[in-house]
């Protein structure tokens, strides 16, 4: 085992706290392993061997002996909503990690039932019929017998939400009702809704129906937010890079965030980003912005990070796999090119959703063109997602000294990528491999909450091991990180996209003192259990945010979750799996580039799925899931 010992340098100063007896992966430069830890304000101290570390042993610190367990650097998620949500955390019931389409029902009607008159259940993503043991979503008839008179409305990846009846009445959408652009209203023989909602492929149909749903009151909504970053805590996540999200208008629904940060409630760090809110008149938004307030203000816990991930809606590719690549229009380039004309003079860093390299590379054309007349010079900025690029986008990306925050978007919508693009184009989607061999900054995250679950051990999971949540082999080995690799990009990976290079990510002197004790070994559980573990010990800022089991009487008191009926309190985030490590095997056992009969039927089903989505009713049943 290597270790560090750069304690000498720092000897005699006495720590607040020393972890010791680990296996602390500490993400420094060789990738060194050491046993301790001590932490001064809120910074690691010094890092190595126990005894090493202990010479900074005084007599008011308190010592942690976490028993050989392994410890990394707290986990930095450089793509998620977390600002918009934490303020409905509370309301969402979530299929996150849910084993069957059973318990899914279940939770859904005891929900149901503890929800008072006027309120919805919600399930907003984060999950995939594939995770299912029955492998398929639930029908419309399933979700209406289990909640007869509670609206109910669940989301699924980017492409549909089924509402029961309630929920139709309650948003009032009748036989009337016009689709939206880009939009479906399914309906029946007769013209009335059946309560499926189809993005064809826009998804603002689905984003606004789930936005005529109550709100939180404020004093909810904070204690919302502060149980997601609980969960978050949980899962060892301690940074997160916010994309904004639409319907999060800046600065007001920023307050409840910045209440939490003045109060000093704030578990997770957050850099944030700004993302416009109107079509066509985006340039105004950043024009206001640029004058309200400028990137890096703030702190270590709750900062600017610049513009995106919406820069204008013209370039905004939906991820829908189950419908055609979308060819965005021939105004993308002027309104872009406006945007970052303004973003670069004002010195704003930026960041871009971009799914498919026919949107990458028409958006490098006009970055180009920019930095020709205002030159980049080292502003950071980065593209999200990226499932589709090419190795000549890759390379102009570098050129122009750009990043990529990654995503495990496929794990959950995998099966419906090979189904439409073939088995040989999901190898490389994303390219990850190539984008480090290329040497670019690259970034993991996951994207919650409304497509992929926010579970940093999924994503870990998918990096390491190739496959969706539902089993399906996507990568081949050469397209796979090992699991220190796969680490760093979650770690040390993530810092450059908020600017933090060196002051987080990994376990060295004077870094910031955030960290997780893992429940089981990281580097050595069997690649399925990966995706099971957790925390049980996390710090942020040298304290302790979250313990479990031996370490429990170490985490903050208990927070009472408001509004009591929420299904939170009942079910808590993402399930905690009670399966052996060997569950999924069948699917394990099959999943090859060969089609496993497994995978067959899913392709079957999706190929079903399509017919009944391009609305060939003849087909004979209202059944949206088999
Ligand atoms: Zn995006
Ligand atoms: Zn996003």
């Amino acid at each position: 085992m290597a270790t560090t010992s750069q304690s000498s340098r720092t000897a005699r100063e006495q720590a607040d706290l020393i972890v010791r007896n680990g296996r602390i992966a500490t993400q420094d430069e060789r990738r060194s392993f050491a046993s301790a830890v001590a932490i001064k304000d809120g910074r690691f101290l010094a890092v190595g061997t126990d005894t090493e570390v202990l010479a900074h042993q005084g007599g008011r610190t308190q010592v942690i002996d976490v028993g050989g367990r392994t410890v990394i650097p707290g986990l930095n998620d450089s793509h998620l909503h977390i600002i918009r949500g934490g303020l409905s955390y509370n309301l969402e019931l979530r299929w996150d990690g849910v084993p069957s389409l059973a318990d899914a029902l279940r939770m859904l009607r005891e929900q149901a039932q503890r929800t008072p008159p006027n309120q919805w259940v919600r399930v907003v993503g984060g999950w995939t019929e594939f995770q299912f043991a029955e492998r398929r979503m639930p029908t419309l008839d399933e979700i209406n017998a289990v909640a007869p008179d509670t609206p109910v409305f669940v989301l699924h990846l980017y492409d549909r939400a089924l509402l029961n009846q309630a929920a139709l009445r309650a948003c009032g959408y009748t036989k009337d009702t016009p689709d939206p652009p880009g939009g479906e209203i399914q309906r029946d023989k007769v013209g009335n809704p059946t309560g499926l909602l189809i993005a064809t492929p826009n998804a603002m149909i689905l984003y606004s129906t789930l936005a005529k749903g109550p709100k939180l009151p404020p004093e909810h909504q904070r204690n919302s937010t502060r149980h997601f970053m609980r969960e978050l805590n949980r899962l060892g996540v301690t940074s997160v890079i916010d994309a904004g999200g639409g319907f999060q208008n800046f600065p007001e629904d920023y307050q409840v965030i910045e209440d939490l940060h003045r109060q000093g409630e704030m578990t997770v760090r957050i850099a944030y980003n700004l993302f416009t809110q109107k079509p066509k008149q985006e340039l105004q938004d950043f024009q206001r912005w640029t004058q309200q307030t400028t990137p890096g203000v703030g702190d270590a816990f709750y900062r600017m990070n610049g513009a995106g991930e919406m820069l204008v809606f013209s370039a905004a590719d939906f991820e829908d796999f189950l419908q055609p690549r979308p060819e965005m229009p021939p105004i993308m380039e002027t309104e872009l090119e406006a945007v970052i004309c303004h973003l670069v003079a004002q010195r704003w860093p930026f960041r871009l959703h971009a799914t498919y390299d026919e949107t990458i590379a028409r958006a490098l054309t006009i970055y180009e063109q920019v930095n020709r007349d205002i030159p980049f010079n080292g502003l950071h900025w980065f593209f999200d997602h990226c499932e589709t690029i090419s190795d000549r986008n890759i390379e102009r990306i570098k050129a122009l000294g750009g990043g990529i925050a990654i995503q495990h978007r496929m794990a959950f919508q995998g099966e419906y990528f090979v189904d439409r693009y073939g088995q040989q184009q999901a190898e490389r989607t994303p390219p990850i491999r190539r984008m480090l061999e290329v040497g670019i900054p690259v970034g993991a995250g996951t994207d919650a909450t409304r497509v992929a679950s926010y579970n940093p051990f999924v994503a870990l999971y998918w990096l390491v091991t190739g496959k969706t949540v539902g089993g399906v082999a996507l990568y081949p080995e050469a397209n796979r990180l090992g699991r220190m690799e796969a680490l760093r990009l979650y770690t040390v990976g993530s810092s450059w996209f908020s600017g933090e290079v060196d002051r987080k990510g990994a376990i060295v002197p004077g870094q910031l003192a955030d960290l997780a004790v893992l429940s089981a070994d990281y580097f050595s559980v069997p690649e399925e259990e990966i995706r099971r573990l957790e925390s049980v010990l996390t710090l942020v800022d040298g304290q302790v945010v979250y313990g479990a089991g031996v370490f429990a009487h170490f985490a903050p008191p208990p927070l009472p979750v408001m509004p009591e009926w929420s299904p939170v309190a009942a079910y808590g985030g993402y399930a905690r799996s009670t399966e052996p490590a060997t569950s999924g095997g069948h699917v394990h056992a099959h999943a090859s580039s060969n089609l496993s009969p497994v995978y067959a039927s899913v392709r079957a089903k999706t190929k079903q799925w399509r017919r009944t989505v391009s609305g060939l009713w003849e087909f004979g049943c209202d059944c949206f899931a088999c």
